[in-house]
């Protein structure tokens, strides 16, 4: 058997996608979209050859950057199946949908400006036939129960607690048991319930996107959160939340229902500016049982829209617009996350030069995106050609993070290590990575691999 990442590798956090090729199979696990930078957004292509058989592709979980490829696939004439958890399948089709649509708006923007330069228009990367088309393709697996999902290969979704419906996957093929983390989320964070840990493994992928680093508790992050928006209340400004529909607004909503049943602070205005979030948030409402006990109790106690009154969710771009308008303190919660497309770039283009905005970086921000800008203090930056001066205050409260942090990620492995599994650490930029191979080495005596994108892993 060998296995090849062909994306989220060699300091490359996004497009998360692996080949594995057995004896009798070849099957990917993830098949994401690079994102964030003109860089990396160049590597998108078909993970595979057409000329290659497929024979089934396994989600780990719903987010783009490791599904946004999957079209590609069906552009490619493959028409096997697409392994997922229930909740997977749902966001899966929410966010390649959407994604689609901001591929084309987005297209016509740069197309323009080309045309403009005497240059020839872009096509696009795939067209939204080609995402119908795989979403088509998805089958439903339910956690813990062992699936065959290819001749030979024998596959087992296990809660990684990252968003609604993650999973680490272990394979069973050819008397070896192979482990991909998926992204792993952090440990006691309301929603979702906890990662699970293996036991056993022969070969195990685990991501590093924080190997580096632990965030902030959630408690104290949750405190720094309430004192952001006391702070802005009084101020009268503007609460920016780069986020996408889906995982942190709905972790976020979860939490002012919280300070408003608990008094921590008045109510006021909040706006869930997506024409997702209302699609997402019935996906939640369906998707409950998933829940951890802690939300489980909390919903039963009373339902969340009693406590968030001051909810809006704009869906047209007339009334997303008319966001502008409003005087006064109020939360403004668009996509896209790292700042890199969606309306959250025409919120920060009318509000970052104002001293009294605030800007709540709660999700990874990419190289060279917008967010990592703002993450780095930068004084300027350019939104759709125009340069702005930041003047807004901007906090990145990283305890909201969907992603585990060094300490949970060596947790998830402390249970495994024991088998002496061979290790290789994919999914983070290269200091990150380096640094949680230093640690894997250091507690357990385990010599972390640092594989290249398209480097086989011969086993
Ligand atoms: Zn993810």
């Amino acid at each position: 058997m060998r296995i090849k990442p062909i994306g989220a590798a060699g300091g490359e956090v996004t497009g998360s996608a692996y080949l594995v090729e057995t004896g009798k199979a070849r099957v990917l696990v993830d098949c994401g979209l690079f994102q964030g930078s003109k860089r990396s957004e160049a590597l998108n292509r078909a993970p595979v050859r057409r000329d290659k058989k497929l024979d089934a592709v396994l989600l780990t979980h719903g987010h783009l950057d490791h599904t946004g490829r999957l079209p590609l696939l069906a552009n490619l004439g493959y028409r096997g199946p697409v392994f997922a958890t229930p909740a997977t399948i749902e966001m899966t089709g929410l966010i390649l949908r959407d994604a689609a649509r901001i591929q084309v708006q987005d297209l016509v923007r740069i197309n323009k400006k080309r045309v403009r330069k005497g240059e020839e228009p872009l096509p696009p990367l795939y067209e939204s036939g080609d995402a119908d088309q795989i979403l088509s393709q998805l089958r439903a697996v339910p956690y813990q129960k062992p699936v065959d999902v290819a001749d030979g290969i024998t596959a087992q979704w296990v809660e990684s607690g990252h968003m609604l419906g993650s999973a680490s996957i272990q394979l069973l093929t050819e008397g070896k048991r192979v482990i991909f983390s998926g992204d792993l989320g952090p440990k006691g964070v309301p929603i979702l319930r906890d990662y699970e840990p293996f036991q056993e493994a022969d070969l195990v992928f685990l991501e590093s996107t924080y190997g580096d680093r632990d965030h902030r508790s959630f408690p104290e992050t949750v405190e720094e959160f309430v004192r952001v928006v006391k702070e802005a209340l009084q101020g009268g400004g503007k609460i920016l939340v780069p986020t996408f529909a889906v995982g942190r607004a709905q972790l976020l909503m979860g939490l002012l229902a919280w300070m408003f049943r608990t008094k921590k602070c008045a109510s006021f205005p909040i706006f869930l500016d997506s024409p997702m979030a209302i699609e997402a948030t019935m996906i939640y409402s369906r998707q409950r049982e998933i829940f951890d006990d802690g939300m489980k109790r909390f919903m039963a106690e009373k339902p969340l829209r009693e406590d968030l009154t001051g909810l809006r969710v704009t869906a047209s771009s007339e009334e997303s617009m008319a966001i502008n308008d409003f005087q006064g303190t109020c939360m403004v919660m668009a996509g896209s996350g790292m700042c890199n497309a969606g309306r959250i770039l025409h919120h920060l283009k009318h509000n970052l030069w104002k001293p009294e905005t605030r800007v709540l970086l709660v999700g990874y921000q990419g190289r060279g995106s917008i967010g990592r800008q703002l993450l780095e203090g930068k004084p300027q930056v350019t939104i759709h050609g125009e340069r702005l001066q930041v003047q807004a205050k901007v906090h990145t409260l990283g305890g909201f993070s969907a992603h585990a942090g060094q300490s949970d990620l060596l947790g998830w492995l402390s249970a495994v290590a024991p088998s002496r599994p061979r290790v290789v650490l994919t999914h983070g930029e290269d200091g990150p990575r380096q640094v949680l191979a230093e640690r894997v080495a250091e507690r357990f005596g385990l010599r972390a691999e640092l594989p290249g994108m398209g480097d086989w892993i011969e086993t």
